[in-house]
């Protein structure tokens, strides 16, 4: 009996499977070109085939005699031992799926594959490691507790922080309506209290309520993880166990479909003795195509004093930058009952 799950689940098992596939997929290629690239031979031959099967099946509907089947079986023989000769799969051209059953569909005949609870752990573990705050949402936002007051000090004195607010909300919104076609990178950052997690987690709310597998974490977390990570690595006998842990979850932050970083900053530095980590997960996730929200209190020209040139160039270069200023939320509303969690 087919197996029935809700609509959310749903939506996220599909998500997953797509971006499982796009991953094999990009790899393939990548593999591919530099197949052709090393034996441009083999493309040929490739192109060739294609050519004779296009010409057998125009043969075929016409009713001629049908040489191309002939030049076709010759290709293909010729193709099979070239890349005998060079000890290239057969099938190279197939994409190296995680599952080799439903080819990370997560369905196949008419039902839903076996693989499929493995998947579903995995996106629960997301869900239960790392969210946003539930009630940050763009329906609780108040726009209303930033200040109305222009002041030179914030935005030079030509927007109020309302009206700079008013206007980060609309991109935020934007971002989250628009994520399926255009998945940006974001760079929320400005001085504590200023609103930057509050719409950080206004985005990943929205986001995950239509079902994008997400992570959301604190930079402080993510380097404890790394940093965790690396002396795993470099341990002469690891706890097995432990080790798994940490490289699942990491594996996790790796492979979401969107990743949040919380609060990158100069509290958060102090743990990672390298930044090479950091800088391979962006890389990685840039590669992938898959984005990065993240916040912190340190403009991108900081970035490169406090932590490396290279975070601050690939930030710079592939983040669209969202500045906020403006006077600290959290102690103003201190002094009455504090509406909104700010930062
Ligand atoms: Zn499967």
């Amino acid at each position: 009996m087919t197996r029935n799950f809700d609509q959310y689940t749903k939506k996220r098992l599909n998500r997953y499977y797509e971006i499982l596939r796009q991953k094999a997929e990009r790899i393939r290629d990548h593999k591919v070109n530099s197949i052709y690239q090393a034996y441009p031979e083999i493309r040929e031959l490739e192109n060739k085939k294609i050519q004779a099967g296009i010409a057998h099946i125009r043969n075929q509907i016409s009713g001629f005699v049908d040489q191309k089947t002939l030049e076709l079986a010759e290709i293909d023989r010729e193709l099979v031992n070239i890349l005998n000769l060079h000890n290239i799969p057969l099938d190279y051209l197939e994409p190296d799926y995680n599952c080799k059953i439903c080819r990370d569909r997560g369905w196949i005949n008419n039902d839903y594959c076996s693989c499929v609870d493995r998947v579903l752990m995995e996106i629960n573990q997301q869900n239960n490691l790392y969210l946003p705050s539930p009630d940050h949402t763009f329906a609780n936002f108040n726009i209303d507790i930033f200040s109305e007051q222009k002041n030179p000090v914030f935005f030079q004195g030509k927007l109020s922080p309302r009206e700079a607010m008013r206007g980060l909300r609309t991109i935020a919104k934007r971002y989250a309506d628009n994520f399926a076609e255009n998945p940006d990178n974001l760079y929320f950052f400005g001085t504590t209290g200023t609103g930057k997690t509050f719409l950080m987690s206004c985005i990943a709310n929205e986001l995950n309520k239509q079902g994008v597998n997400l992570v959301f974490i604190k930079a402080v977390k993510l380097f404890e993880l790394m940093a965790q990570r690396r002396t795993l690595l470099n341990s002469f006998s690891p706890d097995p166990e432990e080790q798994d842990s940490v490289n699942r979850r990491f594996d996790l932050i790796n492979k979401t479909e969107l990743l949040c970083i919380d609060d990158i900053g100069l509290e958060a530095k102090g743990l990672l003795n390298t930044y090479s980590d950091l800088i391979v997960l962006l890389d990685d996730r840039l590669n992938a195509n898959l984005p990065v929200i993240m916040t912190g209190n340190l403009k991108p020209s900081e970035l490169a004093e406090e932590y490396d040139e290279r975070i601050q160039s690939r930030i710079t270069g592939n983040y669209q930058l969202l500045m906020l200023e403006g006077p600290d939320i959290r102690t103003q509303t201190a002094k009455g009952k504090i509406e909104q969690d700010a930062d």
